[in-house]
């Protein structure tokens, strides 16, 4: 049996180090081999021409870049892209590029499924099935960088990538130990060079992570928070029955200490008659207010028929965004990308495999209590930025 070659995009540059001393090499080589590799964007050995003929040589026999194999690889008309990785065993992971006027984000996954099991994503539907190592975190990130600085023509020190969001599939905070290397790759000037500020962290509230990540790499925080109080959120983001809104706002409160912002982005996706009211939105004032600086981001669902949930209409997005502006909260409006490849984020990945009974289980959870209707929707003005 052949032993497998070690996978280099799994060591953040410390790791790097040990490796080369562990192979009998300079640590100080490790720094050479990860700007080929994450500055340059090179996975093949025999083109890193300034390490030695013969430390090549030693690596090609017990080491390799080891890239995702792409299963499908979409540009809409807005420039969005999307990556559909394939990561053994009938599981796949979805990749995002974003551009921007002044911005490209990339949205990475951080598990194949997802055990949080929220109510209105479609990963959440398709149940756990692993982790995603630090190699295949980073991946998406090199090979979405690279690929798309050889599409726009962009020079060796110029970046196609300017923020990154774990946002993509699977919770990164129950993924903890292969993503903190992966977020010291983001940030290492060897690597991406990105600030902390740009680099995002997205959670559904696992509170005794938030605080790890406050002492282990403190990066900018969003939080899916989608309902103003425990009972509704309960039945739309599970983890709440353990980690409830007051613990999770008070992690929030102790993250912000170390944050590279001073507030938490809240993320609240806006779901017809279920969260969307304006009562609803004072409650979320209520919550916050005096509390914590924070910045809500309504986003409009991406709606998928397992969910039996609706897309708020635009005008109750607006009068619900109106309320928060009001209260003097900053408040934005997600814009829908990408439209045209594809639906909601995980549906992809869906069609390649539904691995467990996550479906069957979510069909059979409780109905969400509806809230009552805007009586006169087209009266709000359409002011939120958008
Ligand atoms: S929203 Fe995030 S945490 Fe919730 S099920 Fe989807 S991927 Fe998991």
């Amino acid at each position: 049996m052949t032993t497998p070659l070690d996978n280099l995009l799994d060591f953040d540059q410390s790791a790097l180090k040990a490796y080369c001393e562990r192979v009998g090499e300079k640590s100080f080589r490790a720094t050479q081999l990860f700007r080929w590799i994450h500055h340059r964007g090179v996975g093949s050995f025999d083109d890193m021409t300034d390490l030695a003929r013969s430390l090549r040589a030693k690596l090609a026999g017990v080491a390799e870049v080891r890239p995702l194999s792409v299963i499908t690889d979409k540009t809409s008309a807005d420039g969005t892209r999307k990556w559909l990785f394939d990561v053994g065993q009938g599981n796949a992971v979805e990749t995002v590029y974003i551009p921007e006027d002044d911005r490209a984000t990339l949205c990475i996954s951080s598990q194949a499924g997802c055990a949080v099991g929220c109510r209105f994503c479609s990963t959440g539907h398709q149940g756990f099935s692993r982790n995603l190592t630090t190699g295949e975190i980073i991946a998406q990130l090199w090979q979405a960088e690279h690929q798309m600085k050889a599409k726009l023509g962009l020079g060796a020190n110029e970046r196609a990538i300017s923020n990154v969001v774990m946002m993509g599939m699977g919770e990164p905070l129950q993924n903890y130990s292969q993503l903190v290397p992966a977020l010291r790759m983001m940030l290492d000037d060897h690597g991406y060079g990105l600030s902390r500020r740009r680099v995002t962290v997205s959670t559904s509230g696992v509170v005794p992570m938030i605080d790890r990540l406050r002492e282990d790499c403190p990066v900018a925080l969003a939080v899916s928070l989608h309902a103003p109080d425990d009972a509704l959120r309960d039945q739309l983001v599970p983890i709440n029955k353990k980690y409830p809104i007051d613990e999770l706002l008070s992690a929030c409160e102790r993250y912000l200490d170390a944050a590279p912002r001073d507030f938490i982005t809240m993320e609240y996706c806006m779901l017809d008659g279920v969260n969307d009211t304006p009562a609803q939105a004072k409650q979320l004032v209520n919550l916050v207010k005096n509390r914590l600086p924070v910045k809500f981001n309504l986003i409009p669902f991406n709606p998928f028929p397992e969910s039996g949930l609706t897309r708020s209409s635009n005008a109750r997005v607006q009068a619900f965004g109106e309320v928060l502006l009001e209260a003097g909260l900053v408040t934005t409006i997600r814009k829908t990308r990408g439209d045209d490849i594809d639906a909601a984020c995980g549906q992809l990945a869906g069609e390649v495999q539904d691995r467990t009974d996550a479906q069957r289980r979510m069909t059979r959870a409780i109905p969400i209590v509806a809230a009552p209707s805007v009586p006169n929707p087209s009266a709000v003005p359409p002011t939120l930025k958008q």
